[in-house]
């Protein structure tokens, strides 16, 4: 495995790989990687030729109240996950290389970056659909994996690849959960052990959604306040059901639909969410798209 800190470097190796004719799958994270990114990484090692995971933590995506200086850095652990993982090229640019004195160019995302986290990081989405372009530019992946724990922004990234003619496919993964449903994320970390515990209401929360669901609850209100009351010991920043490609809210459930919601606790804003599909033709046929998504325990 090698590790490449220089733009141009990581390109020359790019259109090298794409000229012997390889596939190169992509993983772009932020470090303090844990089993979530290790199920996109596994992803990309079993059908991509060669992999590339970027390690970056992204300026532009954060606020200047938000946590960058002290957003865990855990470099050298990461690089010897992704070297076990099978990875080939570890890309970590540094920031003054990505956003040089004068950058100026944000790519925005209209529609589907409103509401849900937007509302409390208006920043963010433009941030993270920035550095992805700017990666995909130099890494030159055929595929890129995401995580659903991330939902709002894989359908960003889906629209922007769409809209852009980018020649990637992006590929959406499962949410990875601790034992006790927890979705794994790299703020866990900042939880005490009473908040770990009480970040438990958010999984159990959205099990009984998908129980009423399973018998079958169309109601989007009903399903949002269970949810709601669900998370009341909590410091909820939001509960929505919206459309699972567009991120409209829904009132009533039909085709497929994303039950998302976020919570702050202490410093960590914690967010999770649950996918279905109900077949538009016949709604008591519930078909649950992501059984492996459903939260645990
Ligand atoms: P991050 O390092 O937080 O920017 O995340 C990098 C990628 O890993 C994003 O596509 C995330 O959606 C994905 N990811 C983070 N946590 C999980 C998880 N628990 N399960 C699956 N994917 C995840």
């Amino acid at each position: 495995m090698k590790i490449i800190h220089d733009k141009q470097a990581m390109r020359v190796w790019a259109i090298a790989e794409k000229a012997k004719g390889r596939s190169i799958g992509f993983v772009p994270t932020m470090g303090a990687l844990h089993e979530g990114h290790a199920s996109l990484v596994r992803a990309a090692v079993e059908r991509d030729d060669v992999t590339v995971a970027s390690v970056f933590v992204n300026p532009t995506q954060f606020a200047p109240h938000e946590d960058l200086d002290s957003y865990p850095r855990t470099f050298e652990e990461d690089c010897a996950l992704l070297e076990k993982l099978g990875v080939d090229i570890v890309y970590a640019p540094d920031p003054e290389s990505m956003y040089p004195k004068g950058y100026a160019t944000y790519v925005t995302v209209e529609g589907v970056s409103e509401g849900l986290c937007s509302l409390t990081r208006p920043h963010f989405f433009r941030g993270v659909a920035t550095v992805v372009t700017k990666l995909f530019c130099t890494v030159l992946p055929d595929r890129a994996y995401f995580g659903q724990k991330d939902a709002q922004q894989c359908a960003i990234i889906k629209r922007m690849a769409e809209d852009l003619d980018l020649a990637v496919e992006i590929v959406e993964m499962p949410i990875i959960r601790e034992t006790d449903g927890l979705a794994m994320s790299s703020r866990n970390r900042y939880l005490s052990a009473e908040e770990r515990q009480k970040a438990l209401n958010i999984s159990a929360a959205l099990r009984r959604a998908q129980a009423m669901l399973a018998a079958g609850e169309r109601d989007g209100a009903a399903i949002v306040n269970a949810v709601r009351e669900g998370m009341a010991p909590l410091d909820i920043d939001y509960v929505v059901l919206v459309d699972a490609r567009t991120m409209v809210p829904v009132d009533r459930i039909c085709g497929e639909v994303l039950l998302a919601v976020a919570a702050n606790m202490g410093s960590a804003r914690l967010i999770d969410n649950i996918k279905f599909a109900v077949p538009q033709d016949n709604e008591a046929a519930l078909e649950m798209t992501a059984k492996e998504n459903v939260p645990c325990c």
